[in-house]
């Protein structure tokens, strides 16, 4: 059976910037880790509880997870920046945004201290031949755009914009292969965004992959245009929401929404109809009840 559930125990962290730690993990669990090898694979950490402790779910004989009793563990997805088989490590780079607890843990993360981690699975899925490749992100999607950069396959011409809070938060990645713009001073939580100014500058066609990640906001309009202004099939765009900003305001109007309109947004995932029609009305549903 696939090992489901990683402890992984800090064994150095490295500031790359300003705005964002390295971190390695090792352990003799990180010996059973296996990479799907897909550039954007991410894996659900779970962080210690508020007392501090790494609390873990328990598989029972059918094969069914238990959470502990009152946990109240964080957990978030992160990008595997790297994975080294033969010294049995995982890397993973933490945004850090001044607000949340992944971020504050990452920041004050030293060797010994432990997290744990599910298997992880990759999102981004280029139709194949698409030669042109376009990519999108703020700071949260670097880690995965540097290793896409690093595993574009030969031949795809590939161009990427990515927003940044401020100019020290920029890393040396794309190389060769990728044309990187940087946009300083715009989303990642200090200004409007401008992922889909990025997009509208780009070279769009029926035939290129368009892969767009950062905060869910943002990425409304993004989709928006490249599937009705621009008409792109569902295979040739990734439009992937990797945070919300104010998330506690959102989820409190969210919540307070009541149980018949939170059944009835539920229920659009359940139409038959395709994975991107149903978003379409998830989306406008939601635009409509001010979320
Ligand atoms: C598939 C996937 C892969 C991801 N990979 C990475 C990765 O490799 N590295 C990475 O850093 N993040 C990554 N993220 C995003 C990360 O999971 C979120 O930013 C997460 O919310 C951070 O958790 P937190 O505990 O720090 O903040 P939370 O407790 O979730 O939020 C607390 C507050 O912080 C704000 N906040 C959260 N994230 C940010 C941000 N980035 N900038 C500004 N404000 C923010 C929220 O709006 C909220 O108000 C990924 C997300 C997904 C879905």
């Amino acid at each position: 059976m696939t090992q489901e559930l990683f402890v992984a125990e800090v064994t150095r962290t490295t500031r790359l910037t300003p705005g964002m730690v390295r971190v390695t993990f090792g352990g003799a669990d990180l010996a059973a880790f296996t990479t799907t090898g897909i550039g954007d694979e991410f894996v659900r950490v779970r962080f210690p509880d508020a007392s501090g402790h790494l609390r873990l779910p328990t598989l029972d004989e059918a094969g069914v997870w238990h959470e502990p009793e009152g946990d109240d563990s964080h957990i978030e997805p992160y990008t595997i920046r790297h994975h080294d088989r033969a010294a049995g490590e995982v890397t993973l780079d933490f945004v850090v945004h001044g607000h949340g607890k992944a971020g504050a843990w990452a920041s004050a993360a030293a060797p010994g201290d432990r997290v744990a981690f599910n298997a992880p699975r990759g999102l981004y899925q280029p139709p194949t031949g698409a030669q042109t490749q376009l990519f999108v992100t703020d700071a949260t999607g670097i880690p995965a755009l540097a290793r896409l950069a690093e595993q574009l396959p030969d031949g795809v011409q590939a161009v990427a914009a990515i927003e940044v809070a401020e100019a020290s938060h920029r890393l040396d990645i794309g190389g060769e292969r990728m044309q990187v713009e940087w946009i300083v001073g715009r989303g990642n939580g200090v200004g409007p965004s401008a992922i889909t100014e990025a997009l509208r500058a780009m070279p769009i066609s029926a035939e290129c992959y368009v892969w767009v990640a950062g905060e869910a906001g943002a990425l409304r309009d993004a989709r928006r245009y490249l599937r009705h202004e621009r008409g792109l099939t569902p295979d040739r765009y990734d439009v992937i929401g990797y945070w919300r900003d104010r998330q506690e305001e959102w989820l409190e109007h969210y919540e307070a929404l009541g149980t018949d309109t939170l059944t009835a947004l539920a229920a659009i995932w359940e139409s038959s109809d395709d994975h991107e029609q149903n978003r379409d009305r998830y989306e406008s549903r939601l635009a409509e009840l001010g979320l």
